[in-house]
């Protein structure tokens, strides 16, 4: 029988089981990794975890990962044998560019001769960019497909799990946010009760003594017992006002109708009203030509009105000026007296709800503690600020700077 001579196998087992060994091991890897960066909810951990299972998968020296976060903002990690750091914005940009070379120790996109640098990046325009780059000793170098394939497919799944990520950081923002508003909502309202039941107890305790002694009483306490219920009756009236002028300005019922105001011009219009109650303590100058700014005048008008009225109120004997003037950059108006002042410590907290900083002073003057809290609910709709310095020589400064008239048509803002 004719002997056929050995036929040479077209593969080669040895290579086709080296080759199997090498898929399943990348395999297992990659696997592992999908594994261990599933479900993570916090983006920066998750950037960090990423860029270590990255390096792991490839067996890189060193990898960064980063994808934008839900500004736009890039943000990423670097993980290497050192352990895991966020990235700089020199290196991610690098990346980015897919600029081979760059230098993760140094964080800079400076060239290092001879380093190999595999990135891999998601389609933007898919809406989850993501890029993975891949530092390899120069020694350990060698191209590989597959490893370019495990690359790209975690790369995909990196992009998921951070885009999963950002959710989960954006929805716990938006519940810590509604939780915020309804626990300000709630000490709200329980101030609003305590306000409200200081004065009604007074009244009800005044009319109470009334009626049980009203016979026998003598005139003078009888006076005094009325005058009391009298007070403590403006004075709830003056906070139910304040109370439904917040509301307004909160619930921003009555729109901003914003329009070119001449300040000087305003300020003028303004003085004969407010010389009316400042019984000669007022006087009104300008510093600067004109001063045209984009403003609500109604909402100004109430603004100068709280401030000049509490210039009145603590500051008693001082005279008070109303001065137009430049405010780095923007027009302004100042509100200066020469009282006590505000101590520094208390010039933040002065503008929150029902604050008061003598209550003997306030009480006695009827003060609500929500003047200055309107004041910069109104300031901060028309886009402006309003702001505490001290008068030269002692004394409170209020300042409300407002932005110059850019636009030609009126319009209004909510
Ligand atoms: P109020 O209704 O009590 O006047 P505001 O909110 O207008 O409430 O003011 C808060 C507190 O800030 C006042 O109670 C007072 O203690 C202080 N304050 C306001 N304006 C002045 C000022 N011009 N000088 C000194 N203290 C002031």
């Amino acid at each position: 029988m004719e002997q056929r001579p050995p036929v040479a196998p077209a593969w080669d087992p040895a290579k086709v089981a080296g080759a199997d060994r090498e898929l399943r091991v990348r395999f297992e890897r990659f696997s592992g990794a999908l594994a261990r960066t599933a479900g993570l909810e916090d983006v920066d951990v998750a950037l960090g975890i990423v860029a270590r299972e990255g390096r792991g998968l490839v067996c890189g020296s060193a990898t960064l990962a980063c994808a934008p976060d839900a500004d736009g903002m890039w943000r990423g990690a670097i993980a290497d044998a050192a352990g895991t750091r966020s990235a700089s914005a020199a290196l991610m940009e690098a990346a980015r560019a897919g600029l081979s070379g760059a230098d993760p120790g140094t964080g800079a996109a400076s060239v290092v001769p001879g380093a190999a640098v595999v990135t891999s990046q998601t389609d933007p325009a898919g809406g989850m960019p993501c890029v993975l780059a891949v530092w390899f000793e120069v020694e350990a170098w060698t191209a590989s497909p597959t490893r370019n394939e495990v690359l790209d497919a975690f790369t995909t799944h990196a992009a998921i799990t951070l885009a999963n990520a950002r959710i989960y950081e954006a929805a716990g923002a938006a519940l810590q946010h509604e939780r915020d508003v309804v626990r300000q909502k709630d000490d709200f309202v329980a101030m609003v009760s305590h306000e409200l039941r200081t004065p009604l107890t007074a009244i009800l305790g005044s009319v109470s003594t009334l009626r049980r002694l009203g016979g026998p009483m003598d005139e003078e306490r009888c006076v005094q017992l009325l005058d009391m219920a009298d007070r403590q009756g403006a004075r709830l009236t003056r906070l139910i006002e304040d109370l439904l002028r917040v509301a307004a300005a909160e619930s921003d019922i009555e729109p901003s109708q914003l329009a070119p105001i001449d300040l000087v011009a305003f300020v003028s219009e303004l003085e004969p009203e407010l010389a009316e109650i400042a019984a000669g303590r007022l006087t009104v100058a300008s510093e600067c030509g004109d001063g045209v700014v984009r403003a609500d005048v109604r909402k100004l008008r109430q603004i100068l009105t709280n401030l000049v009225d509490n210039a009145l109120k603590y500051a008693p004997d001082s005279p008070i000026e109303v001065v137009v003037h430049d405010c780095g950059g923007r027009r302004a108006l100042s509100v200066v007296d020469h009282g006590p002042g505000i101590p520094e410590a208390d010039r933040e907290r002065v503008f929150d709800r029902f604050v008061q900083l003598d209550q003997s002073s306030t009480r006695s003057t009827g003060g609500t503690g929500l003047g200055l809290y309107l004041c910069q609910q109104l300031v901060r709709v028309q886009h402006g600020t309003l702001t505490i310095s001290t008068t030269p020589g002692g004394g409170s400064t209020f300042t409300v700077a407002l932005p110059g008239d850019h636009t030609p048509s009126e319009g209004n803002i909510r």
